[in-house]
């Protein structure tokens, strides 16, 4: 079975807002085994709604809308998938007593408005909204001789989310042919996506029955292993098979096959042995403590940091000698160094970073260009230096700056 998403509403055709249910709702119904084929946004214009819903209802099994069952005159979702499917509305009017109670209850009188939100498509089950106002609707029938199921869901996110969770999974389990699907997700830190997949691509393709994807962005590459079957155990065995064959090729190059940051996979690794780390940071201005905090109970082996964006500062909080900045600039192998020693030094960590480099777009020169970054790491054994050339934007090599730092602790920690 195939599904289409349509959004309804004229605010996520602007810049400004982004349509999210629908990730959501991908994601639920991959896990029932449904696969998405299309989504669409559409804004609030009733004929738009209709067009896109006669498309859907000739293509799509399964047709989910999100959007525009409120009371104000731009929630036209309703009346206008009514039209499509050649459906009345029918005033309900257990569910208006059940709008009126609820106004009542937080001392208000109901505007008559909010009238339509009790309006019921013909042969439509009105799904209850917990979270509020707005009934969703679910439909299940032949539409031109092809099976169909439709469902109205509210646009605020979380009511959205409450109503698909109580109302909507158990039905359509009920008319999905049960699928049995294992999913594993590995994560790997600062590895060109051609090399990754040059390597392991040989053994994927041995199982066709594995769908593999592989995505890569910000220093990360993430490998998706999906393999649906007839029993879980036989779906878990068969992804668990190639995800040790990869495992075995990559090695320790994976860091993660939960799904998890690299983040807190250094944070697993710094508690388990009660180490701690200080950071000095130049040309990523916080980011990599700012990731680091992120995490809920960062404070048991993160110390804290220094933003140390000018030379003065790099002196007198990370104890950088100036001489060391005049003769090789502060953008230099040796000045990453002296910062990540510093900090480790200042603050009595286990692990020192210092992180120095040329963000851009402008400030890059011939000898240092835009991308150039040097990462270090100060420990108890030494103090490594990392030279990286970084492609991309200022946003892209501050991010890939702090994944390097990331990872050369993952590294030590091994
Ligand atoms: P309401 O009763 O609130 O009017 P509604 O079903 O008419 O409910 P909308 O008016 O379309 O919903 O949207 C309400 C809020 O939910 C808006 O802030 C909107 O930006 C947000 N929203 C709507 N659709 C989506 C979507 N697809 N993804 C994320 N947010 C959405
Ligand atoms: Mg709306």
């Amino acid at each position: 079975m195939n599904a289409e998403i349509i959004a309804v509403g004229s605010e996520l055709l602007t810049p400004h807002r982004q349509d999210t249910n629908s990730l959501y709702l991908t994601e639920k119904l991959n896990d029932l085994g449904v696969e998405v084929r299309f989504k669409c946004i559409v804004g609030d214009d009733a004929e738009g709604i209709t067009a896109a819903a006669k498309l859907a209802m000739r293509r799509s099994d399964i047709i989910i809308f999100s959007g525009g069952l409120g009371p104000t005159e731009d929630d036209l979702t309703r009346e206008s998938i009514a039209e499509a499917l050649g459906l009345k509305l029918q005033r309900d009017s257990a569910i208006l007593a059940r709008l009126e109670e609820r106004f009542a209850k937080r001392g208000y009188k109901m505007t008559p408005n909010n009238a339509k939100q009790a309006d019921v498509i013909s042969s439509a089950t009105a799904l209850p909204n917990s979270q509020g106002t707005a009934p969703g609707q679910w439909i299940a029938g032949k539409y031109d001789g092809h099976e169909r199921i439709v469902m109205l869901l509210p646009g605020p996110p979380y009511e959205l989310k409450t109503m698909f969770e109580n109302e909507c999974i158990e039905r359509l389990r009920a008319r999905i042919p049960a699928q049995h699907i294992a999913v594993r997700t590995l994560k790997m830190a600062m590895m060109p996506e051609s090399q990754v997949d040059a390597r392991v691509a040989p053994i994927y393709k041995k199982y066709a029955d594995i769908e593999t994807t592989i995505l890569a962005g910000g220093g990360e590459i993430q490998l998706y292993l999906r393999c649906r079957k007839d029993s879980q155990a036989e779906a878990e065995a068969r992804v668990e098979d190639l995800a040790e064959k990869i495992e075995d090729e990559l090695g320790d190059a994976i860091f993660s096959r939960k799904g998890e940051a690299l983040e807190q996979i250094v944070s697993y690794q710094l508690q388990m042995r009660g180490m701690t780390l200080a950071t000095a940071e130049s040309c990523t201005g916080g980011l990599l403590a700012e990731r680091i905090t992120s995490l809920s109970g960062s404070s048991r082996y993160f110390l804290g940091g220094a933003v140390v964006y000018s030379n003065a500062l790099k002196t007198q909080f990370a104890n950088v000698p100036k001489a060391l900045i005049d003769q090789h600039g502060a953008v230099s192998r040796e000045v990453a160094k002296a910062l990540a020693e510093g900090i480790r030094k200042r603050c009595l960590a286990s692990f020192g970073v210092g992180i120095t480099g040329v963000a851009g777009p402008t400030g890059g020169t011939e000898q240092k260009p835009v991308g150039l970054v040097y990462v270090a790491l100060a420990g108890e054994e030494g103090t490594q230096v990392v030279e990286r050339n970084f492609p991309g934007d200022r946003r892209n090599i501050r991010l890939f700056a702090t994944q390097q730092a990331l990872e050369m602790i993952r590294r030590a920690l091994l």
